[in-house]
């Protein structure tokens, strides 16, 4: 059986074709084009399933993991900042199936991860959380073999609980979230603000390297990291947290550092990269149409 995975982050629309096991196809790639809104985001991802579609006709159903709240039930965007403007109010698996007519499920893009990545480690976890750190921050919460959606599908939004009180100002309209201190672009932001000239958080890990003010940002960064790790240990205490995203791609960068923050906490975290990397979020997706569980009120 084939079935589609599909990411929709604020950067990226990313896709592949799964069967029961593994990835099968390449992956395929479109930017955001959050400039022209909902149609811009539409218009990526039809061209995302269409060119998988040409090379697996057979697929089977389609699963989709976005940045926002989801309401996992009828697939539709709930909420979404102006990191995917415009998408609040899309029912996604409408819209698919007025130029595809497969069934389509539809979860946020960080339960998707998890999801993925226990699939990946085919570890049956009582407890796990993931983070994904990207243009935003994703969470998600895997509590007594159940993700946590929540009453209004803001279960694990770990990104929008408040970091720094008056903090910086968040998309999602409060200050000092989480997502402003520990997200990708706000790394990127935190160099380019102290005078580097860089368009991607990845490059200040490398100046990091030879440079003592781009090594304290780093340095920041990972304790702001560790701290949101503590956070999450304490009010849900996971067997396991999962760090995704993009900025898990530079993870040899910043890793031990993480490490050697929580080893001086007074309570122990269990803290892993994604597995699957950048990826979880396509193959969790792919795995909520091979188990088909959650989403009523799919057409065919
Ligand atoms: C959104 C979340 C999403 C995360 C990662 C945040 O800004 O509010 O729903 O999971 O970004 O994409
Ligand atoms: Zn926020």
């Amino acid at each position: 059986m084939y079935v589609m995975g599909i990411d929709i982050g604020g950067t990226s629309i990313k896709g592949a074709v799964y069967n029961e096991h593994k990835r099968v196809s390449s992956i395929k790639n479109r930017t955001t084009e959050v400039a022209h809104g909902k149609e811009g985001i539409l218009k990526g991802l039809l061209e995302v399933i269409e060119e998988l579609m040409h090379d697996f006709p057979e697929t089977a159903s389609i699963g989709i993991g976005t940045a926002g709240r989801v309401n996992t039930d009828s697939g539709e965007i709930v909420y979404s900042t102006p990191n995917l403007p415009g998408w609040q109010g899309t029912n996604v698996p409408k819209e698919i199936q007025q130029i595809v007519p497969l069934p389509v499920m539809v979860d946020n893009d960080a339960n998707t991860a998890l999801i993925g990545e226990i699939w990946a480690q085919q570890k049956s976890y009582h407890s796990a959380v993931l983070l994904t750190l990207g243009t935003g921050v994703g969470g998600a919460a895997f509590l007594n073999g159940k993700l946590v959606r929540g009453h209004q599908w803001n279960g694990g939004e770990f990104g929008h609980s408040i970091f720094i009180p008056d903090g910086r100002p968040c998309n999602c309209g409060m200050n000092g979230c989480l997502e402003q201190y520990i997200s990708g672009s706000a790394l990127t932001r935190e160099a380019q603000e102290s005078g580097f000239t860089i368009t991607h958080g990845r490059e200040i890990f490398q100046i990091a390297e030879t440079n003592s003010s781009a090594s304290k940002i780093v340095q920041q960064y990972v304790k702001h990291v560790a701290l949101a790790l503590y956070n999450i240990q304490t009010t849900l205490d996971p067997e396991v947290i999962i760090i995704g995203g993009g900025v898990i791609d530079s993870k040899t960068h910043w890793w031990q550092l993480l490490l050697e923050r929580i080893e001086g906490f007074p309570i122990s975290i269990y803290v892993q990269p994604a597995v699957l990397g950048n990826e979880a979020g396509m193959a969790g997706a792919a795995k909520l149409c091979l188990e088909e569980k959650h989403q009523k009120g799919v057409t065919t």
